[in-house]
């Protein structure tokens, strides 16, 4: 007898995520002594910092190494209702924060805990590899909001409000954001949160890289600025970009009780709560010293002005000045629909097969973030790294035939 294998129907149209897809592969050319310059991380390269590491080794000694309660532990919400208190001026309760194994379980968990087949919910583009995947899981529909690098990839709130009908449940919203680096201004997120009152539906604000931002402001959501949208609103955050935690898995939400609870009773029947050291590592961090945020950020925007410069002196090259998060999205579509050896360069993914064969860097096509006309290039590494990636970049383009 045959036996074919069959899987389920959710997992049939599922893609792994790009990103995580061309890391891997750059690490492999890297693992068989290929020189790559890897421009596709997508985590910070600074190491946790030594007080955070301290406190999970003070949790393992202790033997903190059981089950927690399922949304996290005390010591860590607590930390987490400071965080949104004094830089949002927002104020939860515990059972309105739920801690997870990253961010993005989080964001899997609320949208499981939102979203009835059928249910629309608006993502602007460029977007995050895994909102569209995460919404189809729950058999939602993502409908996309387009906008332009000209604009700093601003929401255009009549084509939001056109967009919006009975079967919208929520919107996603990402500032500062992965891929572009554009930060909403206050005007957008208030526009967005009086609609999500005005039509009723949720927001979801992946507020992931709120403190890696370059204009010195504090951090901003549609609940901060418009307090009267607060029952809409669900906060997605974690420590991972902030603290260079990518590996501790760590994340949290915090939004109104009935959605928190849903979420964590999602929680209850898949994970159980996030990883014990991890969390004690958390809550030190968030509860600990600063200045480890103000080195990277320092160190993030030097490398972005040196980035930026060096896109913008080349040819067919136009990229938007970023305002907060490690990466920059440039527009290379006129770069598209050149030849190089005689190979059609027809998409984002052919351009970024190119640079990863011939000029040995690698980052993401604009197609993974639902906009082919652009590139992602990471800037958190080495600032020799980025000087290299830069120079065999010019020399790449200077070589793509017209
Ligand atoms: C990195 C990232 C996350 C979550 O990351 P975790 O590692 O799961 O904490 C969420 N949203 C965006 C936009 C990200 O870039």
């Amino acid at each position: 007898m045959s036996w074919d294998t069959p899987l389920a129907d959710r997992v049939l149209n599922l893609k792994p995520s790009p990103t995580l897809a061309v890391d891997a592969k750059a690490k492999a050319l890297k693992a068989q002594g290929v020189d790559i310059v890897n421009l596709s991380a997508g985590e910070p390269d600074f190491d946790t910092p030594d007080h955070i590491k301290d406190a999970a080794i003070k949790a393992i000694r202790e033997g903190f190494t059981k089950y927690t309660p399922v949304g996290g532990i005390a010591e860590l919400k607590d930390a987490i209702i400071n965080k949104m208190s004094s830089q949002y001026g927002l104020d939860y309760e515990p059972e309105q924060v739920l801690v997870s194994t990253g961010g993005k379980q989080g964001l899997y968990n609320v949208i499981q805990a939102i979203v009835n087949p059928g249910d629309e919910v608006i993502v602007p583009v460029p977007y995050w590899v895994s909102y569209p995947a995460i919404i189809e899981l729950a058999g939602g529909v993502p409908v996309f909001l387009p906008s332009e690098a000209g604009n700093n990839f601003a929401i255009d709130l009549d084509e939001l409000t056109r967009l919006v009908n009975h079967k919208t449940k929520m919107m996603i919203l990402n500032s500062p954001s992965n891929p572009t680096g554009a930060v909403y201004d206050t005007d957008i997120l208030k526009g967005v949160a009086a609609l999500a009152v005005e039509k009723g539906f949720y927001v979801i604000t992946d507020d992931i890289y709120d403190e890696i931002r370059f204009d010195g402001k504090s951090p901003e959501n549609p609940a901060s600025v418009l307090p009267e949208a607060k029952e809409h609103v669900i906060v997605a955050n974690g420590v991972s970009k902030t603290y260079a935690m990518t590996g501790w898995r760590i994340g949290y939400l915090a939004g109104p009780s009935p959605v928190i609870k849903a979420a964590t009773k999602i929680q209850s029947q898949s994970t159980s709560n996030a990883n014990s050291i991890a969390q004690k590592a958390a809550a030190a961090a968030l509860s600990g010293p600063r200045d480890c945020i103000e080195t990277m950020v320092k160190a993030f925007k030097e490398r972005r002005d040196y980035i930026v410069e060096r896109l913008n002196g080349m040819e067919g090259v136009s990229c938007p000045m970023p305002q907060g998060a490690f990466y920059v999205f440039p527009d290379m579509s006129s770069l598209i629909g050149t030849k190089a050896g005689g190979k059609d360069i027809e998409s984002s993914l052919d351009l970024a097969d190119y640079l990863l064969e011939e000029a040995k860097i690698a980052c993401v096509p604009g197609i993974a973030f639902g906009d082919d006309r652009f590139i992602r290039f990471s800037y958190a590494t080495d600032k020799a790294v980025i000087e290299e990636g830069m120079n065999r970049l010019e020399d790449a383009l200077k070589n793509l035939e017209k």
